[in-house]
């Protein structure tokens, strides 16, 4: 018999009642310590003071006003973003795979509103994880989230990753631009380097096309850069953000420079709820805390001593763990037992991480985790290791 449910996950047997900090608890009491952080969701944690205040205090005034009318919050956040990035202008909305579609609907009107609407096109890189509605699992262009679907939305040719080559190829008359993530996270923590970064500018500004970034996942801090592609020191023409935007509140925008946006008009896009008062709240503090002196500093020294502790752990047990990848506090552990396995094996230590692609396991903490945080963790996934090789001894 069908769960009441939708069973479109195979979910883990365990009920959390609250959080705090870098810490979930059961109703039970058992304590486990959070370093996937609701997928890169919970940046600051689990009720982070200045997040539960500014969501109580919008609570008490006002939930919900359509986009009919003026959003003093949006207004302010959209202002806080733009003036920190490239953007001159952001679309909101409740999720990451909204934001693409935005992203994706502004790259073609881009084109079609300089007379060129058989621009359409954005080319994507293999591994690459969208969303989950219909163009964003065709942007994608991974089988098994394509499979039963229907027809695959038109116009997301996929080439290799890191394959310029096949990208130069499939520069066409119909390329509205490139769309990629600047570290792979469901594809298993792949980054783009900073050299491939430029080139892909460079070839994007020789072709007149757009690039659009994905940094639903490597946005807002978690890399220890404000966004990602600023370590590259390149800026995208468009880019979706959703995640850690929210710190665990659903909230996603999509940013633009003006000139990408100039397709975008009263009328061509719209969302009932994107960019509601509590979202909007919430998203602003979660900017003021990311935006505070030294807190991305600190996400920097966080990444780079927990980078060391998986290398040292990686040297400690060789049979189990093959590579450390990532940057600021988007790691990966490359396992040589199937990954499944290593995150149970570390569950049961009562320490959370997440599967990715390519048999990687994605730490992703809160960034607001200290040292103690991480020696705690490094003493779990080390006897996890040391259970694991147990097992293959037996
Ligand atoms: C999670 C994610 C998405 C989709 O976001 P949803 O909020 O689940 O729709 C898109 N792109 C990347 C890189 C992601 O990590």
């Amino acid at each position: 018999m069908i769960t009441p449910v939708l069973p479109t996950y195979s979910r883990v047997d365990i009920e959390f009642e609250r959080g705090e900090g870098a810490y979930l608890f059961t109703a039970s009491g058992e304590r486990y310590l959070d370093f996937m952080a609701g997928i890169a969701v919970n940046a600051l944690g689990h009720a982070h003071p200045k997040l539960v205040e500014a969501l109580s205090d919008q609570a008490h005034k006002l939930w919900h006003i359509s986009n009919v009318f003026r959003i003093p919050g949006q207004e302010a956040l959209a202002r806080r973003l733009t003036g920190a990035t490239f953007a001159d202008t952001v679309f909101f909305t409740n999720s990451g795979a909204e934001a693409l579609e935005c992203a994706i609907k502004m790259a073609r009107k881009y084109h079609a509103a300089a007379g060129a609407p058989e621009r359409y096109e954005l080319i994507t890189f293999e591994g690459a994880f969208h969303g989950r509605t219909l163009a964003t699992i065709a942007a994608g262009g991974q089988e098994k989230y394509l499979e039963g679907f229907g027809p695959k939305t038109p116009g997301f040719p996929q080439v290799p990753f890191g394959d310029f080559k096949a990208l130069e190829a499939a520069i066409g008359p119909a390329t509205a631009g490139i769309l990629i993530e600047p570290i792979q996270g469901e594809g298993g923590l792949r980054s783009v380097p900073g050299p491939d970064m430029r080139r892909l500018r460079e070839i994007c500004d020789r072709e007149g096309i757009l690039l659009v970034l994905d940094e639903v996942q490597t946005g807002v801090g978690r890399t220890g850069t404000l966004f990602a592609h600023e370590s590259s020191g390149i800026t995208p023409d468009i880019m979706a953000i959703a995640k850690a935007l929210g710190g665990g509140f659903p909230v996603g925008a999509c940013l633009a420079t003006e000139e990408a946006a100039r397709g975008m008009t009263p009328g061509t896009h719209g969302s009932t709820f994107g960019g509601n008062p509590l979202a909007m709240a919430v998203g602003g503090a979660v900017m003021d805390v990311v935006l505070a002196d030294g807190f991305l500093d600190h996400v920097k020294g966080m990444g780079l001593k927990l980078k060391q502790k998986l290398a040292m752990l990686a040297d400690q047990h060789p049979t189990i763990i093959e590579e450390i990848r990532g940057e600021g506090l988007m790691l990966g552990i490359r396992t040589r037992v199937p990954n499944t396995a290593f995150t149970e094996a570390v569950r049961a230590q009562h320490l959370l991480v997440v599967n990715a692609g390519d048999n990687v396991v994605r730490l992703l903490p809160p960034l607001i985790i200290d040292d103690s945080h991480m020696e705690e963790a490094a003493g779990m996934i080390s006897a996890a290791c040391i259970a694991l090789e147990k097992e293959a001894a037996a």
